[in-house]
């Protein structure tokens, strides 16, 4: 296969031997589409360093074992690297991914990246090597939720209007932020060091437009909120420099983020005083002294996040670890800003409510459309429909069509459902894969993000991720993934995925059954157990799952 232009098959002829295993074929192809990842020649799909295959012979391999694969066999993915086929069951997952794992004392930056190096691991983030990354449109919805909960609560109203938002970093997820502003009917400036990314979001009409100079930028907002436009403005320069001249100034946002790759302090985070280009040389002549300055970028830039929150603005860490950064850069107070979980994201998945996809296998953008449409019709939640409905009009697909939505318990199983049907009558080409990222309910231990000021403390148990995966792959889902490291970085955080094809058959409704039940019930037992009444009223109310400790 040539390596350089990937793009997944389209249509609803198999290429292998069941719809499970083209799902897989067709998604770890999407997530390497020139048009979904960041730097496909190096099999990296986002954020920072997340890989979908651990080298191109892995990849290979990986396509030709999904081709071969029987229906009651079940492929092993070690770190991105396909190690074993083994008989199962039909009903079993046709492929189990486990990236990134390594013994917790063990897991630290250095000795992680070193193995990396030497090709015995992958760093697979939470949905490049488990193949169910969609494009920016993914966070685009998380995003969308995050500043739409903030609106609620901080401004008792259901949008932005007249407010504005600063944040920094275009990239994979960043660049979703300015369209998830203007969603939510708010103006956003948004600094990024890098202007390909800046253009690129520019051309997919994630942005609006872009300057390098602040006056302008600042000229471009206030017209725009005295007009009532909701412009999405790119800022070329750095977001330390930036946001430490507002302080300067005393020009407090509104609202201010930050979704530079910080986490990863060797290659996510440029330090003041560099470009794009002459930081990597930097890096490469002087690692330590690159270090140094990175850290140094990140105080300043955090302590200015801080000078915002003291002076009134909603602040929010959006989980990059860029906290913990300015910590280990000597900023003791880095964590008076709060993780945007505890803050809004919480109540959320306490319902069993967090971010559930679907792709159309056909390729066909109809097929996402006529499920649009369905949903619209058929289920009864505002807050959901409303976002179908943005969503159906901003939204620019990148590789094969997709679709998500923030669905809670019961909400997830009626649509899959509602999909299955939809395959199975016909209205739609082909299957449709149904899957979620990792960041989700009960899925996830991450305690400087998903996890972060648990009820009961519970922020770093990681029992809650392994047992979701079990649930799901003994459920029938048609893959299964258990990463580390995804979000906030190496030896932060354990998470679990999974995806389940809706081909149609009868087969495919009872594993659809099982598996948005365990999955997001899961996820509300897990908030139940911690204290949370929300989750406790569910289970009491008759969910389809029991619980000991609550009947
Ligand atoms: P990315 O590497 O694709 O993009 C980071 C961007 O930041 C790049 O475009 C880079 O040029 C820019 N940048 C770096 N330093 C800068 C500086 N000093 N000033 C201005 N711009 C700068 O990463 P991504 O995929 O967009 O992810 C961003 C972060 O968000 C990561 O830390 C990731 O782990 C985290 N993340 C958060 C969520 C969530 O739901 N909140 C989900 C996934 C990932």
């Amino acid at each position: 296969m040539d390596h350089k232009n990937i793009h997944a098959p389209h249509g609803n002829i198999l290429n292998t031997k069941g719809w499970s295993q083209e799902a897989a074929l067709r998604l770890i192809m999407n997530n390497l589409d020139p048009m979904v990842a960041k730097d496909p020649e190096n099999l990296i799909v986002y954020g920072g360093k997340g890989k979908a295959a651990r080298n191109w012979e892995a990849f290979d391999k990986i396509i030709e074992s999904l081709k071969e694969l029987e229906n009651d066999e079940t492929l092993l993915i070690q770190s991105g690297k396909p190690v074993g086929i083994f008989r199962t069951t039909r009903e079993s997952p046709r492929v189990l991914i486990v990236n990134a794992q390594i013994v917790p004392r063990w897991a630290t930056d250095d000795i992680f990246w070193d193995l990396e190096a030497r090709g015995l691991t992958m760093f697979g983030q939470m949905t490049a090597g488990s193949w169910i990354y969609i494009g920016t449109q993914g966070v685009l919805q998380g995003t969308y939720e995050t500043l739409n909960a903030l609106a609620r609560k901080v401004y008792h109203s259901d949008n932005l209007e007249s407010k504005w938002f600063l944040s920094a970093g275009l990239g994979e997820m960043g660049g979703a932020q300015p369209l998830a502003a203007k969603m939510n009917r708010c103006t956003s400036i948004i600094v990024e060091i890098d202007i390909e990314k800046i253009r690129r979001r520019l051309r997919d009409k994630y942005l609006d437009t872009y300057t390098d100079s602040l006056d302008e930028a600042l000229k471009l907002k206030d017209e725009s909120i005295k007009n009532g436009k909701h412009l999405s403005i790119g800022l070329l320069g750095n977001a330390a420099t930036v946001y430490n001249e507002l302080v300067n100034r005393n020009i407090i946002p509104d609202i201010v983020s930050d979704q530079t790759a910080a986490h990863d302090i060797n290659l996510g985070y440029v330090p003041e005083g560099y470009d794009i280009k002459s930081f990597q040389k930097f890096r490469e002549d002087n690692p330590e002294e690159f270090k140094r300055r990175v850290y140094e970028s990140i105080v300043r830039e955090v302590n200015a996040m801080i000078y915002f929150k003291n002076h009134g603005a909603a602040v929010f860490d959006y989980g990059n670890d860029i906290r913990t950064r300015a910590l280990e850069g000597g900023l003791k107070n880095a964590f008076d800003i709060e993780g945007y979980v505890p803050a809004y994201i919480r109540d959320l998945f306490a319902i069993g409510s967090g971010p559930f996809r679907w792709v159309a296998l056909s390729g066909n953008p109809d097929d996402i459309y006529k499920i649009d449409d369905a949903i619209i019709k058929n289920i009864d939640d505002r807050h959901l429909t409303d976002w179908i409905k943005l969503a159906k009009r901003y939204v620019h697909f990148q590789g094969l069509p997709a679709r998500i939505c923030y669905a809670s318990y019961g909400e997830r199983e009626r649509i899959g459902l509602m999909i299955n049907d939809m395959v199975k009558n016909g209205d739609l080409e082909a299957p449709v894969a149904i899957g979620r990222d990792h960041h989700d309910t009960g899925s996830v231990a991450s305690p400087y993000r998903e996890t972060e000021a648990m009820k009961d403390g519970s922020d770093a148990i990681a029992d809650w991720p392994i047992l979701n995966a079990l649930l799901n792959a003994v459920s029938g889902a048609s893959w299964v993934s258990v990463h580390h490291g995804g979000g906030t970085g190496i030896g932060n955080a354990i998470h679990s995925g999974f995806v389940i094809v809706a081909d149609g058959t009868r087969e495919a409704e009872e594993r659809i059954r099982r598996v948005l039940n365990a999955d997001p019930g899961l996820g509300v037992i897990r908030h139940a157990d911690a204290g949370y009444e929300s989750s406790i009223n569910i289970i009491k109310s008759g969910a389809r799952f029991k619980s000991p400790y609550f009947k």
